[in-house]
């Protein structure tokens, strides 16, 4: 199981400061278990970003947020999220990852991320997420740099990649190619100018 912790309130509101439509995306699975992302969760923060001024167009409840392959499954289960102007993602960092791959919204995550706390190590999360414990994907546009770029870098690419591949395994995309790619698609350039202190490995 992945083990989240949830972010404060106001550090979420925060983050959504310049959003508004938002669709909440939940956890059926080790976001639920630990009351970080099930529905009591989900239904609580729309509760509460609508009493913040918030306008939430809807929710979503899928099975795992980080199974999620496509922006009809979620469509599927409400098609509200297509009136959406962002999204709130309460997962792990894995589960940020995944719909920021379907999605072409700006992406929030609300908790986050610790250990493994068990078995899992699936494809998806070792690649997406290695549970830092301080997570900051939402300042990337929802992929992670921390766990995608060999080099762990945090403010800007290395230089090194060669036609959009990374230097260090040339098998792979320059994750901060596509993050570029990712913040000119949701017009939110201007993150790339936040600078990252070091992360704080610390459980809080
Ligand atoms: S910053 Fe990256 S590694 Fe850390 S919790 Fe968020 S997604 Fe996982
Ligand atoms: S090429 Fe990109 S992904 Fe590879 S190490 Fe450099 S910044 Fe990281």
């Amino acid at each position: 199981m992945i083990i989240t912790s949830a972010k404060p309130f106001e550090e979420i509101l925060s983050l959504l400061k310049d959003e508004d439509d938002i669709f909440v995306v939940g956890c059926n699975v080790c976001a639920a278990k630990l009351k970080t992302g099930g529905e009591p969760e989900v239904l609580e923060m729309c509760r509460r970003l609508e009493e913040s001024g918030k306008h939430v167009v809807g929710w979503v409840l899928p099975t795992a947020a980080c199974s999620i392959r496509s922006f009809e499954s979620l469509a599927e289960k409400n098609e509200k999220i297509k009136d959406a102007r962002c999204i709130l993602v309460m997962g792990c960092g894995s589960g940020v990852s995944a719909v920021s791959t379907v999605v072409d919204l700006p992406i929030y995550g609300s908790n986050n991320t610790l250990s493994l706390g068990g078995t899992s190590g699936g494809e998806l999360l070792s690649n997406q997420c290695v549970m830092c414990g301080d997570c900051t994907i939402n300042e990337y546009g929802g992929l992670c740099p921390k766990s995608q770029c060999p080099k762990a870098l945090l403010n800007g690419p290395c230089g090194g990649a060669v036609d959009g591949m990374c230097e260090v395994n040339r098998e792979k995309d320059c994750v901060w190619d596509l993050i570029y790619e990712r913040l000119k698609k949701i017009d939110r350039l201007d993150l790339l100018y936040v600078i990252h202190a070091p992360k704080e490995h610390g459980f809080k």
